[in-house]
C-alpha cells in the first residue's frame, strides 16, 4: 500500500512538473534562520512578500528536504496595513477612561533599564548558567511586585516562568501575555530578540500590580524559543493534558518589540482570528501612536503552539519588512533599540488585557 501511495505521489509530481517553477502550488516560508534561507533560496521564486508573509513557488530543482521550511498556502493568508478606528459611544466620552490612565503609566526608561540588565548577561542561550541566572532574576522581580511565581521546566535547567495575579471573580478565565527570555547566544546581545519582549512584560506587570483584575492575568516568560519553541510547546501541552487550555481567553506573544523605523507594529495570527487582530488595531488607534499591519498565517514564535490548540492568540512584533539588521547577530545590543516604540507596544497590549478584563 505504501509503495502504491509513493508511486501515485511520484506520478502526481511528474505530471505536475511544468517548466520552472513547479506546478501552481504556493508555499509560505516559515523559517527565518539564515542557514535555512540559504538552503531555500536557489529553489524558490518569490510571488509575494510583505511583513512576515512570504509566498513562494518551487522551482523544478527543489529537493524534498526543503519542504520542512515551507507550508502549503491555505488560501486565506494575507498581510495588509490596517487603519484602526475608535468609535466611542456618547457615554464612553463622558466617562473617564480607566484604561487610558493606566496605560499612561508605562515608562520607557523602565523598559530600557531592563533590556540593559538582560543584555548584561554574557549569554541567555537556553540552559546555560547565565540563562538560569537571568530566569532567577526575572522571577524575583515578579515576586517582588507581588505576583505568584512558579517555574515550569521543559527539561532540568531549562525553565520558563509563570507569574500571575488571580482574578477577583471566580470565572476562571485567564488572560496571558508572554515573551521569550532566551537568546541565540551571542555575547551580551539579544536585546531586541528578545530582552525587549521580556522587559515589556515586566513593565506591564509593574503598571498593573495594584490593579484589581476580575480575570486572572498571567505573565509567561518562555525559555528555549530559539531552540524550537520548546518552553511554549511544553506548557501548551501541559495545559492541554490537564484540561486547562480552555481557560485561556486571550494570549498575546511579544517577540522583538524594540527596533523600529516606521512606527508600524505587525499583528500576526491565523486567518480565523482576523477580527481579533482588527480589534487590536482599533485599540492601537485609541491608546497608542502605532500604525498596524495585520498578517494572517502564523509561524516561527511562541504563539504558534497556542494557536494550534485553538486559543485566540496574537503575536506583536516589529514590522518584519524593516526588522532589525542585527537579527540573531552580535550587534543586537540595547543601544540599537527605540524605547518609546517598545513603550507603545506595552500600551497596546495592556489596553487589550484591560479591555478584556472589564
Ligand atoms: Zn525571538
Amino acid at each position: 500500500m505504501k509503495n502504491l501511495t509513493l508511486l501515485l505521489l511520484g506520478l502526481g509530481l511528474f505530471l505536475n512538473m511544468g517548466p520552472s517553477p513547479r506546478g501552481n502550488d504556493f508555499f509560505q516560508v516559515i523559517t527565518s534562520h539564515p542557514h535555512d534561507l540559504e538552503q531555500l533560496s536557489p529553489h524558490i521564486e518569490t510571488v509575494y512578500q510583505n511583513g512576515r508573509l512570504w509566498v513562494v513557488q518551487l522551482k523544478v530543482s527543489a529537493p524534498k528536504n526543503i519542504l520542512g521550511h515551507l507550508r502549503p498556502l491555505g488560501g486565506h493568508e494575507k498581510s495588509y496595513l490596517h487603519l484602526g478606528q475608535w468609535i466611542s459611544s456618547k457615554s464612553q466620552k463622558m466617562k473617564r477612561d480607566p484604561i487610558k490612565s493606566l496605560v499612561a503609566k508605562v515608562d520607557q526608561e523602565e523598559i530600557r533599564r531592563d533590556v540593559e540588565e538582560l543584555a548584561s548577561y554574557r549569554t541567555r542561550a537556553a540552559g546555560t548558567a547565565d540563562n538560569q541566572l537571568a530566569v532567577k532574576a526575572v522571577a524575583g522581580r515578579f515576586s517582588d511586585m507581588g505576583y505568584q511565581v512558579n517555574e515550569i521546566c521543559y527539561r532540568p535547567g531549562a525553565c520558563s516562568i509563570i507569574a500571575e495575579k488571580k482574578g477577583l471573580t471566580s470565572g476562571g478565565e485567564v488572560l496571558m501575555i508572554m515573551g521569550h527570555i532566551d537568546s541565540v547566544g551571542e555575547d551580551f546581545a539579544g536585546a531586541d530578540d528578545n530582552a525587549s519582549g521580556t522587559a515589556v512584560l515586566l513593565e506591564m506587570a509593574r503598571v498593573i500590580k495594584d490593579y484589581s483584575n476580575k480575570k486572572t492575568i498571567r505573565f509567561f516568560v518562555t525559555n528555549g524559543e530559539e531552540l524550537g519553541l520548546l518552553g511554549a510547546k511544553h506548557y501548551a501541552k501541559h495545559l492541554s493534558d490537564t484540561n486547562k487550555i480552555q481557560e485561556l481567553a486571550l494570549v498575546i506573544n511579544m517577540d522583538m518589540v524594540g527596533y523600529n523605523s516606521n512606527g508600524i507594529v505587525e499583528l500576526e495570527t491565523n486567518p480565523k482570528y482576523e477580527k481579533l487582530a482588527q480589534w487590536f488595531s482599533d485599540l492601537a488607534a485609541r491608546y497608542t501612536t502605532l500604525k498596524t499591519k495585520i498578517t494572517l498565517g502564523a509561524w516561527g514564535s511562541d504563539h504558534v503552539p497556542f494557536l494550534e490548540k485553538n486559543v485566540p492568540t496574537l503575536l506583536t512584533i516589529e514590522d518584519w519588512s524593516t526588522k532589525t539588521p542585527c537579527y540573531h547577530l552580535a550587534c543586537d545590543t540595547p543601544d540599537t533599540l527605540n524605547y518609546s516604540y517598545a513603550a507603545e507596544i506595552a500600551k497596546l497590549n495592556l489596553s487589550a488585557v484591560l479591555s478584556k478584563d472589564i
